[in-house]
Protein backbone atom coordinates (compact mmCIF):
# COMPACT_ATOMS: atom_id res chain seq x y z
CA UNK A 1 0.00 0.00 0.00
CA UNK A 2 1.69 3.68 -1.14
CA UNK A 3 1.62 5.01 2.38
CA UNK A 4 2.49 8.99 1.11
CA UNK A 5 5.49 10.07 1.99
CA UNK A 6 6.16 10.01 5.20
CA UNK A 7 9.39 8.60 6.51
CA UNK A 8 10.98 9.14 2.58
CA UNK A 9 14.48 10.34 1.64
CA UNK A 10 13.42 12.75 -0.94
CA UNK A 11 12.00 15.53 1.49
CA UNK A 12 15.31 16.21 2.86
CA UNK A 13 16.63 17.21 -0.27
CA UNK A 14 13.23 18.87 -1.35
CA UNK A 15 14.27 20.95 1.52
CA UNK A 16 17.56 21.69 1.07
CA UNK A 17 17.15 22.80 -2.84
CA UNK A 18 14.35 25.26 -1.73
CA UNK A 19 16.32 26.82 1.47
CA UNK A 20 19.49 26.47 -0.09
CA UNK A 21 19.29 26.73 -3.36
CA UNK A 22 23.26 28.15 -3.82
CA UNK A 23 24.67 26.01 -1.22
CA UNK A 24 27.40 23.91 -2.81
CA UNK A 25 28.16 20.77 -3.47
CA UNK A 26 32.22 20.18 -4.25
CA UNK A 27 34.01 17.21 -5.55
CA UNK A 28 37.27 15.96 -6.42
CA UNK A 29 37.49 14.11 -9.78
CA UNK A 30 40.12 13.27 -12.10
CA UNK A 31 39.99 16.09 -13.83
CA UNK A 32 40.01 18.39 -10.74
CA UNK A 33 37.35 19.76 -8.47
CA UNK A 34 33.90 20.25 -9.88
CA UNK A 35 31.33 22.23 -8.23
CA UNK A 36 27.70 23.14 -8.28
CA UNK A 37 24.68 24.05 -6.65
CA UNK A 38 21.83 22.56 -4.29
CA UNK A 39 19.85 23.94 -7.17
CA UNK A 40 21.73 21.98 -9.80
CA UNK A 41 22.04 18.91 -8.25
CA UNK A 42 18.14 18.88 -7.78
CA UNK A 43 18.15 19.06 -11.13
CA UNK A 44 20.58 16.54 -12.28
CA UNK A 45 18.76 13.77 -9.62
CA UNK A 46 15.72 14.61 -11.34
CA UNK A 47 17.25 14.15 -14.95
CA UNK A 48 18.76 11.03 -14.00
CA UNK A 49 15.84 9.76 -12.76
CA UNK A 50 14.07 10.53 -16.03
CA UNK A 51 17.38 8.29 -17.81
CA UNK A 52 17.03 5.33 -15.00
CA UNK A 53 13.24 5.24 -15.79
CA UNK A 54 13.79 5.65 -19.87
CA UNK A 55 16.37 2.94 -19.66
CA UNK A 56 13.86 0.48 -17.73
CA UNK A 57 14.41 0.95 -14.23
CA UNK A 58 10.99 0.59 -12.19
CA UNK A 59 10.12 0.34 -8.66
CA UNK A 60 11.30 -2.37 -6.92
CA UNK A 61 14.66 -2.64 -9.04
CA UNK A 62 17.99 -2.61 -7.73
CA UNK A 63 20.55 -0.14 -9.35
CA UNK A 64 24.55 -1.03 -8.54
CA UNK A 65 27.45 1.84 -8.17
CA UNK A 66 31.10 0.62 -7.60
CA UNK A 67 32.64 4.31 -7.36
CA UNK A 68 34.49 6.58 -4.83
CA UNK A 69 33.01 9.16 -3.14
CA UNK A 70 31.94 12.20 -5.95
CA UNK A 71 28.84 14.17 -7.07
CA UNK A 72 27.66 11.95 -9.73
CA UNK A 73 27.62 8.86 -7.19
CA UNK A 74 26.18 11.13 -5.00
CA UNK A 75 23.32 11.83 -7.58
CA UNK A 76 22.55 8.04 -6.99
CA UNK A 77 21.69 8.37 -3.81
CA UNK A 78 19.10 10.85 -3.95
CA UNK A 79 17.78 10.03 -7.55
CA UNK A 80 17.55 6.18 -7.17
CA UNK A 81 15.61 5.46 -4.07
CA UNK A 82 13.60 8.41 -4.68
CA UNK A 83 12.22 7.08 -7.67
CA UNK A 84 11.11 3.76 -5.56
CA UNK A 85 14.48 1.88 -7.00
CA UNK A 86 16.93 0.81 -4.45
CA UNK A 87 20.52 1.66 -4.38
CA UNK A 88 23.01 -0.99 -3.65
CA UNK A 89 26.65 0.49 -3.53
CA UNK A 90 29.02 -2.58 -4.31
CA UNK A 91 32.61 -2.19 -2.27
CA UNK A 92 35.25 -2.37 -4.75
CA UNK A 93 37.53 -3.87 -2.66
CA UNK A 94 36.25 -6.94 -2.08
CA UNK A 95 37.94 -10.48 -4.11
CA UNK A 96 36.45 -10.80 -7.34
CA UNK A 97 34.21 -14.01 -6.10
CA UNK A 98 32.66 -12.02 -3.65
CA UNK A 99 31.49 -9.39 -6.23
CA UNK A 100 30.14 -11.64 -8.10
CA UNK A 101 28.43 -13.44 -5.68
CA UNK A 102 27.10 -10.16 -4.50
CA UNK A 103 25.61 -8.96 -8.16
CA UNK A 104 23.75 -12.28 -8.47
CA UNK A 105 22.41 -12.33 -5.56
CA UNK A 106 20.87 -9.03 -5.55
CA UNK A 107 20.18 -9.08 -9.43
CA UNK A 108 21.61 -5.73 -10.15
CA UNK A 109 20.62 -5.12 -13.52
CA UNK A 110 22.73 -1.48 -14.30
CA UNK A 111 25.57 -0.96 -12.79
CA UNK A 112 27.46 2.66 -12.29
CA UNK A 113 31.25 2.15 -12.09
CA UNK A 114 34.30 4.84 -11.72
CA UNK A 115 36.68 5.04 -14.79
CA UNK A 116 39.74 4.12 -12.46
CA UNK A 117 37.68 1.05 -11.06
CA UNK A 118 36.53 -0.47 -14.48
CA UNK A 119 39.40 -2.43 -14.75
CA UNK A 120 38.76 -4.02 -11.40
CA UNK A 121 35.33 -4.46 -12.28
CA UNK A 122 35.93 -5.83 -15.68
CA UNK A 123 37.89 -8.74 -14.13
CA UNK A 124 35.21 -9.68 -11.45
CA UNK A 125 33.07 -9.39 -14.69
CA UNK A 126 34.98 -11.97 -17.32
CA UNK A 127 33.21 -14.97 -18.13
CA UNK A 128 31.58 -14.84 -14.99
CA UNK A 129 27.34 -15.88 -15.30
CA UNK A 130 26.79 -13.84 -12.44
CA UNK A 131 27.12 -11.06 -14.73
CA UNK A 132 25.01 -11.92 -17.79
CA UNK A 133 22.94 -9.56 -18.76
CA UNK A 134 24.36 -6.38 -16.45
CA UNK A 135 24.84 -2.97 -18.42
CA UNK A 136 27.21 -0.25 -17.19
CA UNK A 137 27.57 3.40 -17.00
CA UNK A 138 30.75 4.37 -16.58
CA UNK A 139 31.01 7.95 -14.23
CA UNK A 140 32.42 10.77 -16.23
CA UNK A 141 31.78 12.08 -19.78
CA UNK A 142 33.45 9.34 -21.70
CA UNK A 143 33.65 5.58 -22.31
CA UNK A 144 36.08 2.80 -20.72
CA UNK A 145 38.92 0.91 -22.58
CA UNK A 146 37.75 -2.03 -19.50
CA UNK A 147 34.15 -2.08 -20.35
CA UNK A 148 31.24 -1.82 -22.79
CA UNK A 149 29.96 1.33 -21.26
CA UNK A 150 27.52 4.36 -21.45
CA UNK A 151 29.26 7.69 -20.41
CA UNK A 152 27.26 8.64 -17.40
CA UNK A 153 26.91 12.46 -19.24
CA UNK A 154 25.40 11.08 -21.93
CA UNK A 155 22.89 8.65 -20.26
CA UNK A 156 20.83 11.73 -18.62
CA UNK A 157 21.73 14.52 -21.23
CA UNK A 158 19.00 15.94 -22.54
CA UNK A 159 16.83 14.73 -19.80
CA UNK A 160 14.01 16.61 -18.48
CA UNK A 161 15.00 18.27 -15.04
CA UNK A 162 11.40 17.90 -13.92
CA UNK A 163 10.42 14.64 -12.47
CA UNK A 164 6.77 13.25 -10.99
CA UNK A 165 8.95 11.60 -7.91
CA UNK A 166 5.92 9.18 -6.73
CA UNK A 167 4.35 8.95 -2.99
CA UNK A 168 6.48 5.48 -1.59
CA UNK A 169 5.50 3.41 1.35
CA UNK A 170 8.25 4.11 4.20
CA UNK A 171 8.99 0.39 3.93
CA UNK A 172 10.09 0.13 0.33
CA UNK A 173 13.64 -0.68 0.38
CA UNK A 174 15.81 2.43 -0.90
CA UNK A 175 19.50 1.15 -0.35
CA UNK A 176 21.17 -2.23 0.07
CA UNK A 177 25.03 -3.09 1.31
CA UNK A 178 26.30 -6.45 1.80
CA UNK A 179 28.96 -6.99 4.98
CA UNK A 180 31.36 -9.73 5.07
CA UNK A 181 31.01 -12.38 8.08
CA UNK A 182 33.35 -14.90 9.20
CA UNK A 183 32.52 -17.46 6.53
CA UNK A 184 30.43 -17.53 3.25
CA UNK A 185 29.54 -15.19 1.16
CA UNK A 186 28.39 -11.51 2.52
CA UNK A 187 25.17 -11.01 3.99
CA UNK A 188 22.90 -8.49 1.99
CA UNK A 189 21.36 -5.66 4.50
CA UNK A 190 18.36 -3.89 2.60
CA UNK A 191 17.77 -0.38 3.98
CA UNK A 192 13.66 0.70 4.04
CA UNK A 193 13.15 4.74 3.31
CA UNK A 194 12.45 4.97 6.71
CA UNK A 195 15.45 2.97 7.96
CA UNK A 196 17.62 5.93 5.73
CA UNK A 197 14.68 8.46 7.26
CA UNK A 198 15.22 7.77 11.30
CA UNK A 199 18.78 7.43 10.94
CA UNK A 200 19.64 10.85 9.43
CA UNK A 201 17.39 12.77 12.22
CA UNK A 202 18.61 10.73 14.83
CA UNK A 203 22.43 11.16 13.40
CA UNK A 204 20.98 14.89 13.51
CA UNK A 205 20.12 15.48 16.93
CA UNK A 206 22.72 16.36 19.64
CA UNK A 207 24.13 13.08 20.78
CA UNK A 208 24.17 12.08 16.93
CA UNK A 209 26.84 13.73 14.94
CA UNK A 210 24.88 16.88 15.04
CA UNK A 211 25.09 19.52 12.06
CA UNK A 212 23.77 23.08 10.49
CA UNK A 213 23.33 24.83 7.46
CA UNK A 214 26.44 26.73 7.85
CA UNK A 215 28.39 23.28 8.03
CA UNK A 216 30.62 22.24 5.82
CA UNK A 217 30.81 18.66 5.76
CA UNK A 218 33.35 15.86 4.14
CA UNK A 219 32.72 12.27 4.32
CA UNK A 220 36.18 10.83 3.82
CA UNK A 221 34.56 7.45 4.77
CA UNK A 222 33.70 5.36 1.37
CA UNK A 223 30.06 5.98 -0.15
CA UNK A 224 30.08 2.13 -0.75
CA UNK A 225 30.32 1.41 3.29
CA UNK A 226 27.05 2.04 4.55
CA UNK A 227 25.94 5.28 2.43
CA UNK A 228 29.54 6.63 4.16
CA UNK A 229 27.83 6.65 7.39
CA UNK A 230 25.04 8.12 6.42
CA UNK A 231 26.62 11.56 5.58
CA UNK A 232 25.27 13.00 2.07
CA UNK A 233 21.56 12.12 3.53
CA UNK A 234 22.51 13.99 7.07
CA UNK A 235 24.50 16.98 5.44
CA UNK A 236 21.16 17.21 3.12
CA UNK A 237 19.00 17.33 5.52
CA UNK A 238 20.73 19.94 7.33
CA UNK A 239 21.32 21.96 4.06
CA UNK A 240 25.32 22.07 4.95
CA UNK A 241 27.84 22.41 1.74
CA UNK A 242 29.21 18.78 1.04
CA UNK A 243 32.57 17.62 -0.20
CA UNK A 244 33.39 14.83 -1.98
CA UNK A 245 36.93 13.87 -2.09
CA UNK A 246 37.26 11.49 -4.62
CA UNK A 247 39.27 8.50 -5.91
CA UNK A 248 41.52 7.34 -3.02
CA UNK A 249 42.05 10.50 -1.60
CA UNK A 250 45.75 10.85 0.37
CA UNK A 251 46.61 12.61 3.13
CA UNK A 252 47.36 15.83 0.84
CA UNK A 253 44.36 15.72 -1.51
CA UNK A 254 42.57 15.62 2.80
CA UNK A 255 44.45 18.38 3.94
CA UNK A 256 44.10 20.34 0.70
CA UNK A 257 40.29 19.82 1.21
CA UNK A 258 39.73 20.91 4.77
CA UNK A 259 41.88 23.83 4.09
CA UNK A 260 40.32 24.87 0.51
CA UNK A 261 37.14 24.23 1.31
CA UNK A 262 36.95 25.15 4.85
CA UNK A 263 35.26 21.42 6.16
CA UNK A 264 33.82 21.67 9.57
CA UNK A 265 33.24 18.50 9.94
CA UNK A 266 34.97 14.87 8.46
CA UNK A 267 34.44 11.49 8.97
CA UNK A 268 36.82 8.37 8.65
CA UNK A 269 38.19 5.15 9.96
CA UNK A 270 41.54 5.18 12.25
CA UNK A 271 43.75 4.86 8.88
CA UNK A 272 43.09 7.85 7.72
CA UNK A 273 43.61 10.19 10.22
CA UNK A 274 47.21 8.41 11.08
CA UNK A 275 47.83 9.55 7.58
CA UNK A 276 47.21 12.86 7.91
CA UNK A 277 48.73 13.07 11.77
CA UNK A 278 51.68 11.80 10.06
CA UNK A 279 51.79 14.57 6.93
CA UNK A 280 51.40 17.10 9.33
CA UNK A 281 54.91 15.91 10.87
CA UNK A 282 56.57 17.30 7.97
CA UNK A 283 53.93 19.60 5.98
CA UNK A 284 52.02 22.71 7.64
CA UNK A 285 48.24 21.86 8.40
CA UNK A 286 45.79 24.32 9.03
CA UNK A 287 43.27 22.80 10.28
CA UNK A 288 41.55 25.95 11.84
CA UNK A 289 38.30 25.68 10.31
CA UNK A 290 37.67 21.92 11.61
CA UNK A 291 35.38 21.37 14.20
CA UNK A 292 35.22 17.66 14.26
CA UNK A 293 36.14 14.60 13.12
CA UNK A 294 34.26 11.57 13.15
CA UNK A 295 36.08 8.71 14.01
CA UNK A 296 34.52 4.91 13.65
CA UNK A 297 34.93 1.40 11.65
CA UNK A 298 37.50 0.38 14.71
CA UNK A 299 38.89 2.22 17.76
CA UNK A 300 39.94 5.34 18.01
CA UNK A 301 43.33 5.38 19.90
CA UNK A 302 43.82 7.79 22.65
CA UNK A 303 47.09 9.25 21.54
CA UNK A 304 44.42 10.68 18.46
CA UNK A 305 42.13 12.29 20.50
CA UNK A 306 44.42 13.91 22.40
CA UNK A 307 46.09 15.16 19.18
CA UNK A 308 43.17 16.37 18.03
CA UNK A 309 42.46 17.85 20.36
CA UNK A 310 45.45 19.93 20.83
CA UNK A 311 44.93 21.24 17.26
CA UNK A 312 41.49 22.72 18.67
CA UNK A 313 39.06 20.22 16.85
CA UNK A 314 36.87 17.35 18.48
CA UNK A 315 37.09 14.06 18.09
CA UNK A 316 33.56 12.45 18.21
CA UNK A 317 34.32 8.47 18.06
CA UNK A 318 31.35 6.51 16.56
CA UNK A 319 30.83 2.91 16.57
CA UNK A 320 28.14 1.05 14.28
CA UNK A 321 27.79 -1.57 11.89
CA UNK A 322 26.72 -2.10 8.31
CA UNK A 323 23.66 -3.62 9.72
CA UNK A 324 22.44 -0.40 12.05
CA UNK A 325 22.73 2.13 8.55
CA UNK A 326 25.62 1.88 10.30
CA UNK A 327 25.62 4.34 13.19
CA UNK A 328 24.94 3.14 16.73
CA UNK A 329 26.86 5.24 19.05
CA UNK A 330 29.09 7.93 19.60
CA UNK A 331 31.35 9.37 21.87
CA UNK A 332 29.90 12.65 23.23
CA UNK A 333 29.65 14.02 26.37
CA UNK A 334 27.22 13.39 28.87
CA UNK A 335 26.54 16.36 31.11
CA UNK A 336 27.35 14.97 34.07
CA UNK A 337 31.02 14.41 32.77
CA UNK A 338 31.43 17.99 31.85
CA UNK A 339 33.23 18.90 35.08
CA UNK A 340 35.36 16.27 35.10
CA UNK A 341 39.03 16.80 34.85
CA UNK A 342 40.49 16.25 31.42
CA UNK A 343 41.79 12.51 31.73
CA UNK A 344 38.37 11.48 33.07
CA UNK A 345 36.65 12.85 30.44
CA UNK A 346 39.05 10.81 28.15
CA UNK A 347 39.13 7.51 29.40
CA UNK A 348 34.89 8.07 28.27
CA UNK A 349 35.74 9.99 24.65
CA UNK A 350 38.11 6.81 23.92
CA UNK A 351 35.28 3.94 24.50
CA UNK A 352 32.93 3.44 21.69
CA UNK A 353 30.26 6.14 23.30
CA UNK A 354 26.76 6.55 24.48
CA UNK A 355 23.67 5.03 22.21
CA UNK A 356 21.71 7.11 20.11
CA UNK A 357 18.53 8.01 20.99
CA UNK A 358 15.75 5.62 19.61
CA UNK A 359 17.88 2.30 19.91
CA UNK A 360 17.92 -0.08 22.90
CA UNK A 361 20.54 -2.37 23.78
CA UNK A 362 21.42 -5.45 26.17
CA UNK A 363 24.61 -7.45 26.74
CA UNK A 364 23.95 -11.00 26.94
CA UNK A 365 26.77 -13.00 28.42
CA UNK A 366 27.59 -17.23 27.86
CA UNK A 367 24.15 -17.94 30.30
CA UNK A 368 21.91 -16.02 28.49
CA UNK A 369 21.85 -13.58 31.20
CA UNK A 370 21.87 -9.78 31.19
CA UNK A 371 25.23 -8.28 32.55
CA UNK A 372 25.49 -5.11 34.54
CA UNK A 373 26.32 -1.96 33.55
CA UNK A 374 29.22 -1.68 36.01
CA UNK A 375 32.25 -1.18 33.36
CA UNK A 376 33.70 -4.89 34.27
CA UNK A 377 31.04 -7.65 33.38
CA UNK A 378 31.23 -8.06 29.84
CA UNK A 379 29.16 -10.12 27.08
CA UNK A 380 27.86 -9.70 23.45
CA UNK A 381 25.79 -6.52 22.61
CA UNK A 382 22.58 -6.97 21.53
CA UNK A 383 20.85 -3.69 19.66
CA UNK A 384 17.18 -3.03 17.96
CA UNK A 385 15.97 0.07 17.02
CA UNK A 386 14.20 1.73 13.79
CA UNK A 387 17.08 2.02 12.03
CA UNK A 388 18.69 -1.53 12.64
CA UNK A 389 17.94 -3.99 10.18
CA UNK A 390 15.38 -7.26 11.51
CA UNK A 391 17.38 -9.33 9.18
CA UNK A 392 19.69 -10.31 6.03
CA UNK A 393 18.82 -10.72 2.75
CA UNK A 394 17.69 -14.29 1.95
CA UNK A 395 19.95 -15.86 4.56
CA UNK A 396 17.87 -18.28 6.72
CA UNK A 397 20.78 -19.78 8.60
CA UNK A 398 22.56 -16.05 9.34
CA UNK A 399 19.28 -14.89 10.09
CA UNK A 400 18.89 -17.79 12.57
CA UNK A 401 22.43 -16.67 14.01
CA UNK A 402 22.60 -13.48 14.25
CA UNK A 403 19.12 -12.31 15.13
CA UNK A 404 16.79 -12.99 18.25
CA UNK A 405 13.28 -11.88 19.34
CA UNK A 406 14.10 -8.51 17.35
CA UNK A 407 17.26 -8.19 18.47
CA UNK A 408 20.41 -7.68 16.40
CA UNK A 409 23.30 -9.62 18.14
CA UNK A 410 26.10 -7.18 17.26
CA UNK A 411 29.02 -10.17 17.67
CA UNK A 412 30.68 -7.23 19.69
CA UNK A 413 31.78 -8.50 23.49
CA UNK A 414 31.39 -5.18 24.89
CA UNK A 415 31.21 -3.67 28.53
CA UNK A 416 29.02 -0.79 29.92
CA UNK A 417 30.04 1.50 32.66
CA UNK A 418 27.44 2.91 35.35
CA UNK A 419 27.51 6.33 32.87
CA UNK A 420 26.42 4.17 29.95
CA UNK A 421 29.40 4.25 27.84
CA UNK A 422 30.32 1.39 25.57
CA UNK A 423 33.73 -0.10 25.28
CA UNK A 424 34.46 -2.76 23.02
CA UNK A 425 36.62 -5.42 24.29
CA UNK A 426 36.80 -8.83 22.28
CA UNK A 427 35.05 -9.56 19.17
CA UNK A 428 33.21 -12.68 18.85
CA UNK A 429 33.44 -13.16 15.26
CA UNK A 430 36.78 -14.57 13.52
CA UNK A 431 37.65 -11.78 11.31
CA UNK A 432 40.10 -9.04 11.07
CA UNK A 433 39.82 -5.24 10.44
CA UNK A 434 42.33 -4.06 8.21
CA UNK A 435 42.15 -0.27 7.76
CA UNK A 436 38.31 -0.60 7.92
CA UNK A 437 37.80 -3.62 5.68
CA UNK A 438 36.93 -6.74 6.87
CA UNK A 439 39.12 -9.88 6.26
CA UNK A 440 37.88 -13.47 6.66
CA UNK A 441 40.45 -15.42 8.83
CA UNK A 442 38.63 -18.52 8.22
CA UNK A 443 38.43 -18.28 4.31
CA UNK A 444 41.95 -17.55 4.54
CA UNK A 445 42.49 -20.51 6.75
CA UNK A 446 41.03 -22.64 4.36
CA UNK A 447 42.75 -21.44 0.87
CA UNK A 448 46.00 -22.03 2.95
CA UNK A 449 45.20 -25.91 4.10
CA UNK A 450 43.90 -26.95 0.62
CA UNK A 451 48.05 -26.55 -0.10
CA UNK A 452 49.38 -30.18 -0.10
CA UNK A 453 52.44 -28.82 2.27
CA UNK A 454 49.98 -27.98 4.95
CA UNK A 455 49.04 -29.54 7.60
CA UNK A 456 46.97 -27.18 9.72
CA UNK A 457 46.35 -22.99 9.45
CA UNK A 458 45.46 -20.70 11.37
CA UNK A 459 44.84 -16.50 10.79
CA UNK A 460 44.86 -14.21 13.47
CA UNK A 461 44.55 -10.46 13.39
CA UNK A 462 47.82 -8.98 14.68
CA UNK A 463 47.57 -5.02 16.11
CA UNK A 464 49.09 -2.94 14.12
CA UNK A 465 49.87 0.77 14.29
CA UNK A 466 48.42 1.99 11.13
CA UNK A 467 46.28 -0.65 9.19
CA UNK A 468 45.00 -1.61 13.49
CA UNK A 469 45.02 -5.03 12.35
CA UNK A 470 46.85 -7.32 10.13
CA UNK A 471 46.50 -10.51 9.26
CA UNK A 472 49.22 -13.11 10.47
CA UNK A 473 48.75 -16.60 8.90
CA UNK A 474 50.32 -19.80 11.64
CA UNK A 475 50.99 -22.82 9.60
CA UNK A 476 51.70 -26.76 10.51
CA UNK A 477 54.43 -27.91 7.29
CA UNK A 478 52.89 -31.10 6.41
CA UNK A 479 55.24 -34.02 6.83
CA UNK A 480 58.26 -34.27 4.41
CA UNK A 481 56.99 -30.45 3.21
CA UNK A 482 60.14 -28.33 1.53
CA UNK A 483 59.80 -25.60 4.15
CA UNK A 484 61.99 -23.66 1.91
CA UNK A 485 59.39 -23.28 -0.44
CA UNK A 486 56.10 -23.28 1.17
CA UNK A 487 55.79 -19.74 2.04
CA UNK A 488 56.32 -18.73 -1.47
CA UNK A 489 54.36 -21.05 -2.87
CA UNK A 490 50.94 -20.25 -0.16
CA UNK A 491 51.77 -16.39 -1.11
CA UNK A 492 51.27 -16.72 -4.65
CA UNK A 493 48.16 -19.57 -3.95
CA UNK A 494 46.53 -16.57 -1.87
CA UNK A 495 47.47 -14.10 -4.53
CA UNK A 496 45.39 -15.55 -7.46
CA UNK A 497 42.47 -15.29 -5.60
CA UNK A 498 42.31 -12.80 -3.04
CA UNK A 499 42.99 -8.73 -3.24
CA UNK A 500 46.92 -7.94 -2.31
CA UNK A 501 46.02 -6.46 0.81
CA UNK A 502 44.49 -9.76 2.43
CA UNK A 503 47.47 -11.46 1.97
CA UNK A 504 48.79 -12.26 5.27
CA UNK A 505 51.89 -10.02 6.27
CA UNK A 506 53.60 -12.83 7.68
CA UNK A 507 53.56 -17.09 7.31
CA UNK A 508 54.92 -18.41 10.83
CA UNK A 509 55.85 -21.91 11.17
CA UNK A 510 54.70 -23.99 14.18
CA UNK A 511 54.81 -27.93 15.53
CA UNK A 512 51.10 -27.48 16.40
CA UNK A 513 47.82 -25.39 16.10
CA UNK A 514 46.74 -24.77 20.28
CA UNK A 515 42.90 -26.46 20.27
CA UNK A 516 40.04 -25.53 22.91
CA UNK A 517 38.46 -28.17 24.67
CA UNK A 518 36.74 -29.31 21.54
CA UNK A 519 39.22 -29.70 19.60
CA UNK A 520 38.45 -26.20 17.67
CA UNK A 521 41.37 -23.84 16.31
CA UNK A 522 42.05 -21.57 19.50
CA UNK A 523 43.07 -18.19 18.30
CA UNK A 524 43.00 -16.44 21.78
CA UNK A 525 45.58 -19.31 22.70
CA UNK A 526 47.55 -18.20 18.93
CA UNK A 527 47.31 -14.51 19.35
CA UNK A 528 48.43 -14.61 23.47
CA UNK A 529 51.34 -17.18 22.81
CA UNK A 530 52.68 -15.74 19.46
CA UNK A 531 51.39 -12.45 18.79
CA UNK A 532 53.19 -9.42 19.08
CA UNK A 533 53.44 -6.35 16.73
CA UNK A 534 57.05 -7.18 15.52
CA UNK A 535 55.74 -10.06 13.62
CA UNK A 536 54.08 -7.09 10.92
CA UNK A 537 55.71 -4.12 11.88
CA UNK A 538 56.53 -2.27 8.47
CA UNK A 539 56.38 -4.91 6.91
CA UNK A 540 52.83 -4.12 5.08
CA UNK A 541 53.34 -2.78 1.51
CA UNK A 542 51.76 0.43 0.48
CA UNK A 543 50.19 -1.03 -2.64
CA UNK A 544 48.36 -3.23 0.29
CA UNK A 545 46.22 -0.67 1.61
CA UNK A 546 43.15 -1.17 1.45
CA UNK A 547 42.46 2.15 0.06
CA UNK A 548 44.22 1.27 -2.97
CA UNK A 549 42.39 1.04 -6.45
P1 LIG B 1 30.92 -2.84 9.42
O1 LIG B 1 29.66 -3.61 9.33
O2 LIG B 1 31.89 -3.16 8.35
O3 LIG B 1 30.63 -1.39 9.56
O4 LIG B 1 31.65 -3.29 10.75
C1 LIG B 1 31.03 -3.22 11.99
C2 LIG B 1 31.98 -3.67 13.06
O5 LIG B 1 33.16 -2.85 13.06
C3 LIG B 1 31.46 -3.59 14.45
O6 LIG B 1 30.64 -4.70 14.79
C4 LIG B 1 32.75 -3.55 15.27
O7 LIG B 1 33.30 -4.84 15.42
C5 LIG B 1 33.67 -2.74 14.38
N1 LIG B 1 33.66 -1.31 14.77
C6 LIG B 1 32.90 -0.33 14.24
N2 LIG B 1 33.16 0.84 14.86
C7 LIG B 1 34.10 0.59 15.80
C8 LIG B 1 34.77 1.38 16.78
N3 LIG B 1 34.55 2.69 16.91
N4 LIG B 1 35.66 0.76 17.59
C9 LIG B 1 35.91 -0.56 17.46
N5 LIG B 1 35.31 -1.36 16.56
C10 LIG B 1 34.41 -0.79 15.74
Amino acid sequence: MPGGTDQTLRPFLWRAAKLYPDREIVSRTHQGIERYTYSEYDDRTAQLANALEEYGIEEGDRVGTFCWNHHRHFETYFSVPSMGAQLHTINPLLPDEHIQYIVDNADDQLLFVDQSLAPKLAEAAADAPEFEGVEFVVMGDSGSDALDATPYEAFVEGHSTAYEWPELDEKQPAGMCYTSGTTGNPKGVEYTQQMLWSHTVATLTPHGIPMDDDDVVMPVVPMFHVNAWGMPFTATAAGAKHVYPGPSPDPEDIAGLIEDEGVTITAGVPTVWLGLMDYAEDNDLDLSALDTVIVGGSAAPESMIRWFDDRGVELLHAWGMTEMSPIGSVSQLKYTLEDADYETQLEHRTKQGILMPGLEMKVIDDDGKEVAWDGEDFGELWVRGPWVTKEYFERPEANAEDFEEGWLKTGDIVTIDDEGYIKIVDRAKDVIKSGGEWISSVELENAIMAHDGVGEAAVVGVPHEKWQERPVAFVVPAAGADTDTLREEIMDLLAADYPKWWLPDAIEYIDEIPKTATGKFSKKDIREEYSDQSLVEGTVPEEAAPDDD
